[in-house]
């Protein structure tokens, strides 16, 4: 069975709509995916939807990946199982959206300073729909010839230090964590090695989160060395953490899939075996 608890769509800085996504991860042979969009849930329905309307044979865990501010450290906690329609959740994400409008005002502000006009309304209108992003800052300095790759747009612009860089203060861990779990959803740590946290750091970040209630952390991505994901699984029997699985597919890469080269070390649990509803695993699966 082949299982990936992150990915994105069109509703915030995929570049596949969620009906696109689903019909992917079928032919990628994904069984359980989910939608896990920056501070957004509007693609679950849409994706449910297609799901129905093409007849997959998918199942869909509802999700969301929501910013966090930890110290000045932009840390991303992933919610599964959530309830959609949560008043609380919904409350959240509404005022991560209004948040992300401000800062990508100031950020076009701050471009405009570097000699790059027109980069907030050029963005908005890449992101459509969608929730505001830097990617689609980057997406807009590569289209107009500003950078020669989303890389060096952030490299550049947009990182944590470079020159457009606006810090802002999300929602903190503990509230996040509170509300996922008062939407009935399990509390993820999102790729743990993406912080650029030392050893010592990153477990301050473990405990943290553990002390606001976190269920879960990433522990295999697509993409890691065999050595990682054994440290992260080790994290996980130290702390007290369950373990989860994902691509966090934005757009078709040849080493980023959806459900490609994704495992998880002996003696740990699972984080899907907590979900209110899961398919059967036929016996003698790994996962
Ligand atoms: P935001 O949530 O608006 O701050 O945007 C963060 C998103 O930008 C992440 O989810 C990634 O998809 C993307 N991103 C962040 N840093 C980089 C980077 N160094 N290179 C490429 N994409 C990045
Ligand atoms: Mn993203
Ligand atoms: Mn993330
Ligand atoms: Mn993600």
């Amino acid at each position: 069975m082949r299982i990936d608890l992150h990915s994105h769509s069109t509703c915030s800085d995929g570049v596949l709509t969620p009906e696109a996504l689903m019909l992917r991860a079928k032919e990628k042979s994904v069984d359980v995916l989910a939608l896990t969009d920056h501070d957004t849930i509007d693609g679950v329905l849409l994706a449910k939807n297609a799901i129905a309307q093409h007849g997959l044979d998918l199942h869909l865990v509802s999700g969301v990946e929501i910013s966090c501010t930890w110290d000045a450290i932009e840390v991303h906690v992933v919610g599964l199982d959530i309830d959609i329609s949560h008043p609380a959740l919904t409350a959240l994400l509404a005022s991560q959206d209004q948040a992300r409008i401000t800062r990508g005002l100031e950020l076009g502000r701050r471009l405009e300073k570097n000699k790059i006009p027109g980069a907030y309304d050029g963005a908005v209108a890449i992101a459509a729909e969608g929730m505001l992003t830097r990617n689609h800052f980057a997406r807009y300095l590569v289209e107009q010839g500003f950078c020669k790759t989303m890389q060096q747009a952030f490299d550049k612009y947009l990182a944590r230090g470079a020159r457009a860089y606006v810090p802002h203060q999300w929602a903190s861990i503990h509230h996040v964590v509170e509300i996922i779990h008062q939407a009935g959803g399990k509390a993820v740590l999102a790729h743990p090695v993406r912080y650029k946290l030392s050893a010592k750091w990153l477990k301050r970040l473990l405990v943290l989160f553990k002390e606001a209630g976190g269920d879960a952390i990433e522990v295999s991505l697509c993409q890691q060395s065999p050595q990682e994901r054994s440290t992260l699984g080790q994290y996980c029997r130290d702390y007290g953490f369950m373990a989860s699985v994902g691509s966090d597919f934005h757009a078709p890469f040849p080493w980023i899939e959806l459900g490609k080269n994704l495992w998880l070390p002996k003696d740990v649990t699972p984080v899907w075996h907590s979900f209110s509803a899961f398919p059967d695993i036929p016996t003698g699966e790994v996962l």
